[in-house]
């Protein structure tokens, strides 16, 4: 099939972890799935691999969430491929935690710029054409952090509290166009964001979760392609809580 008579998607960071399992699972014969990560070339060939190899289509590309015209270049590459843009996920983040009182104002920027200024421009970027054909989906990946907040994460817990703000807006401005945004926020996922904790954190967070385990990126991918389908059309400023009960 003709490349621009598939479904095209857009998924911020998904060399790795949640990103990388909302690739695949939107990745079929009918969809042309474009990524793009920050450094881990390796990792956005092997997601990229393991799509093409199954019939699929799926192109990484790096940019940074933090330069815009990364980000043009990114959008451009997949307009110029397919022409049309059906679905996008912000879903690329990043965490620089400290307390409060010693967080460096360049940590506060540096997480506001990935996490929520990326997100604003790349739905700039997607609405247009969104705009345009009258049809497509925004889901925005924000976390529990953003919603109850979290000590050590001043700047993350506020670009995430950002994300939901920007969620509704876009769903109030865009609705009239049949384009909905929606938000997910995952309390504790398995992935590399995750792994980094000490043990002892990792327990303390897992015993407080009334469903007793972790929850993994397959998790929060498969609400992201429910958002996405016709199921989902009535729904739109939203945000869906994936966390096995932390935060109800
Ligand atoms: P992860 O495993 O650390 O993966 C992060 C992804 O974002 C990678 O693909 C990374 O690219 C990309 N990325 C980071 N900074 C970027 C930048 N400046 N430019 C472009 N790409 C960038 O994280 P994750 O756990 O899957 O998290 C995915 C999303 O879910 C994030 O928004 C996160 O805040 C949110 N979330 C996660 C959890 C959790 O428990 N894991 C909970 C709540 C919310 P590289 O591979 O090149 O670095």
């Amino acid at each position: 099939m003709d490349n621009n008579l598939k479904r095209t998607i857009i998924v911020t960071g998904g060399s790795r972890g949640i990103g990388r399992s909302i690739c695949l699972a939107f990745a079929d014969k009918n969809t042309c799935v474009f990524f793009n990560y920050l450094s881990s070339e390796r990792q956005a060939s092997l997601t990229e691999k393991e799509i093409n190899d199954a019939g699929g289509f799926a192109r990484g590309i790096q940019a940074d969430m933090g330069s815009e015209q990364d980000l043009e270049k990114f959008f451009k590459g997949a307009m110029d491929e397919t022409g049309r843009i059906d679905v996008l996920v912000n879903n690329a983040g990043m965490t620089k935690d400290s307390l409060l009182p010693r967080m460096k104002s360049g940590d506060w920027d540096r997480v506001m710029d990935v996490n929520l200024k990326g997100a604003f421009i790349c739905t700039k970027l997607a609405a247009r054409p969104m705009m345009r054909q009258k049809s497509g989906r925004i889901i925005n990946i924000t976390s529990i952090a953003g919603i109850a907040g979290n000590p050590g994460q001043a700047n993350y817990s506020a670009a995430k509290a950002g994300l939901v703000g920007l969620t509704k807006t876009t769903a109030l401005e865009l609705a009239s166009r049949n384009i909905t945004a929606n938000a997910i926020a995952p309390g504790y996922i398995e992935t590399g964001m995750t792994e980094g904790l000490a043990e002892s954190r990792t327990s303390e967070i897992i015993a407080r979760i009334p469903m007793g385990f972790a929850g993994t990126p397959q998790d929060v991918a498969g609400v992201a392609v429910f958002l996405a389908s016709d199921a989902a059309r009535y729904i739109t400023g939203q945000v869906i809580h994936v966390n096995g009960g932390l935060y109800t």
